[in-house]
């Protein structure tokens, strides 16, 4: 699997937000505004940790390094806290290979709830542990409300190529009824700033499908959006999350999400509007002008590797994944331990991983290539020792079955016929749902049809074994 490449992208969580948005069930904190120097610390103490965990990099003679600024010991390796698998990460990775991103993505949380030096602070931290001179993307998320032209020349300078809005309406009723702490007014200045500040990429969130807002009232909200002139937008529906206020007022019957008409309505419209602005739906829920799609999230739904760091944040790398724990205190708490943060792992079995690169690829516009994803789980398979997530021995597919399938078969590279179960079940799928109109094939290539993004809940759930 591609997981067990080097890290690609980097991220870098902030938790701290102005406030709790009522469809919120993100990790994020209000009112700890006076723990973020501490973060800021244990942020840099993780980093520090995971960049000696993923790549030897030698430090210089006489570096301190962010335990010793603390008075602490050092981190104990990741396997000494639980099993992650980032002992045999080490393994998988060169010794010579720095960890090295492409993309770096701090994300929130509101990141721009940092004060102007607070966010200075940030923006040096990875330079010190990391090897920034592959880096060909770096985003910032922010809120209207929240950024100024001083955060943003702080961004600009050090580095910082990408700026991701959170505007979500442009109407203030709806922003209030959402709970979000500004105003439509604050959000378009947002978006000048941005563009004053000389950022060409930048992204503007909205949510679509609320309650009560008319398809009139939607339709000029998209286009009022698409006049702020972003190169990239990222178009959400409304949904109920588990943990959110929004989802306690649904239970109680003091709420109620749109039907399933209702939400296809909305987004159909958002699609026409941004396609006839020039902007390509390159995944389902995100539209970019050609050139400006997110590396850093693309890298992700590719299945490459990533490293997550701070409270709550989550990796993927060398067929596991594992989140720190949802826990501001336990988070600053291990950092003066000098321990890593507690954390959940998970290790991936290879037809997991398979499957979640499928469904992952199916999302965006270029789809997946099962042939490819099959092809790398035989490769991890027959890595494998017998018994530890080992594949069931593979089943001929006589050459009638092939035909019967065509296009729809998924043979391996070098022309073999043989295939693995789970390449069966995906042959036999796939060849449904292309009857269905769901699905259509672009040489090796599986793609979802515009029924198909409709439906893409549907159909990964039928592509699972
Ligand atoms: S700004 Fe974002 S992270 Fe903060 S409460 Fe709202 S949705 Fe959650």
């Amino acid at each position: 699997m591609r997981a067990s490449s080097p890290i690609e992208g980097v991220y870098l969580h902030v938790p701290f937000c102005d406030g709790k948005c009522g469809y919120c069930a993100f990790y994020s904190l209000s009112g700890r505004t006076g723990d973020i120097d501490d973060y800021l610390d244990a942020l840099e103490l993780e980093l520090e940790a995971e960049s000696r965990l993923h790549c030897y990099r030698r430090r210089t003679a006489g570096s301190k390094s962010a335990l010793a600024r603390l008075g602490a010991g050092r981190p104990r390796p990741v396997d000494a806290v639980g099993d992650c698998g980032t002992s045999s990460m080490q393994a998988a990775v060169s010794p010579q290979v720095p960890l090295a991103p492409r993309t770096l993505y701090m994300g929130g949380g509101t990141p721009t709830i940092l004060t102007v030096r607070q966010l200075a602070r940030l923006c040096a931290i990875p330079a010190r542990h990391l090897d920034l001179r592959r880096l060909k993307e770096w985003t910032v998320e922010a809120n209207p409300g929240t950024l100024d032209a001083e955060r943003l020349a702080v961004l600009k300078a050090a580095g910082v190529n990408r700026i991701s809005l959170g505007v979500q309406s442009l109407d203030d009723a709806v922003l209030a009824r959402l709970g979000r702490r500004h105003t439509a007014a604050q959000a378009r200045e947002a978006c000048a700033l941005i563009r004053a500040a000389g950022f060409r990429n930048w992204s503007l969130d909205l949510i679509g499908c609320v309650p009560g807002v008319m398809a009139r009232q939607w339709a000029e909200t998209v286009r009022a959006a698409v006049a702020l002139g972003p190169p990239h937008m990222s178009v959400y529906a409304l949904t109920s999350e588990e943990g959110s206020r929004l989802a306690g007022q649904i239970a109680a019957g003091d709420a109620a999400l749109l039907d399933e008409e209702g939400q296809l309505a909305c987004l159909h419209t958002a699609e026409q509007l941004l396609r006839a602005s020039g902007l390509r739906r390159y995944e389902i829920s995100n539209y970019a002008r050609p050139g400006f799609e997110c590396r850093h999230n693309v890298s992700c739904w590719r299945g490459e590797s990533y490293l997550g760091v701070g409270c709550a944040a989550a990796s993927h790398a060398n067929h596991s994944r594992w989140t720190n724990a949802p826990d501001l205190d336990a988070y600053l708490q291990a950092a003066r331990a000098g321990s890593m943060p507690p954390r959940e792992v998970e290790r991936l079995t290879p037809e997991t991983e398979a499957v979640e690169r499928l469904i992952f690829g199916l999302r965006m516009a270029e789809g997946v290539e099962p042939a490819g994803i099959l092809a790398a789980l035989d490769a991890r398979n027959a890595s494998l020792p017998i018994g530890v997530g080992r594949r069931r021995p593979r089943r001929a597919v006589t050459g009638t079955q092939q035909a019967r399938r065509g296009e729809d078969a998924v043979a391996l590279p070098g022309g073999s016929m043989e295939q693995s179960a789970l390449g069966t079940h995906w042959a036999t799928t796939f060849a449904r749902l292309r009857r269905e109109g769901l699905v259509r094939t672009l040489g090796g290539r599986r793609v979802l049809t515009a029924r198909g993004r409709d439906l893409a809940d549907t159909v990964a759930v039928e592509l699972m074994p």
